[in-house]
């Protein structure tokens, strides 16, 4: 494993891609996701020059954050997170990706001490197993999460099913781009929706071809 190469090819590929899709790469945040590794390791990652570091469990999380938090990285939490455990975590992430009921929105908004910056997760693929919002109930949440106003909406999050094919997701991560742009156009209080979390080590050209802002890496750093 060579981690200074993974990431240098994984920059490469993103500004490629960002290119192709006539867009700058400025616009697109590139996160580690370090859930494969160990604290030495993500270390490791982070002397390369990465500045955003994910993990998807409160208790990874909180491993990386105690060992690294005074290096200069942004802190992302991406996976879900039960109500029991949004008070241990949620004044030291800088971005929750993993918004996806409103009980959770609640509990965050009781516990945060400060605005956090959240994504709301969609189920754009209509998948039973993923989280997420159904994007048909979203003009019934909006109004609802508007109560809790220590939580900024700053965009969506989705995943893409593991076996999609290049039609498939170019349909899904279309329908999500979509999506933010009809949100980021109402212009509601707290909710900007000027961002989009898509994309992972196998399907982020794709992502960003259809607006991503935010990679989630993974398994090409650490390979
Ligand atoms: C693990 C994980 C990723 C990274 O996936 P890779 O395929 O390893 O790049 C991205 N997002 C979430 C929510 C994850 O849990």
């Amino acid at each position: 494993m060579n981690i200074k190469e993974n990431k240098e090819q994984i920059f490469s590929d993103v500004a490629k891609a960002a290119l192709g899709a006539h867009r700058t790469v400025d616009d697109i945040t590139i996160i580690a996701v370090t859930k494969y590794v160990d604290v030495d390791t993500a270390r490791k990652v982070i002397d390369t020059g990465v500045l955003h570091i994910a993990e998807n469990r409160v208790d990874k999380f909180l491993e990386k954050y105690q060992a690294l938090k005074d290096s200069k990285v942004k802190w992302h939490l991406i996976g879900t997170l039960q109500r029991r455990k949004v008070k241990d975590v949620i004044n030291l992430v800088d971005y929750f990706h993993a918004l996806d009921s409103l009980k959770l929105a609640q509990e965050i908004d009781k516990r945060a001490e400060h605005p956090i910056k959240c994504f709301l997760q969609v189920n754009v693929s209509g998948e039973p197993s993923k989280h997420g919002f159904n994007p048909n109930d979203l003009d019934e949440v909006l109004p609802r999460l508007a109560n809790y106003s220590n939580l900024r909406i700053i965009g969506l999050m989705t995943m893409a099913p593991i076996d999609a094919d290049e039609k498939e997701l170019d349909l899904l991560f279309e329908k999500t781009h979509q999506l933010q742009l009809q949100l980021k156009a109402k212009q509601l209080p707290n909710m900007p929706f000027s961002d989009l979390s898509m994309g992972m080590s196998r399907d982020y050209a794709s992502a960003i071809h259809h607006g991503s802002t935010f990679v989630r890496i993974g398994t090409s750093f650490f390979k």
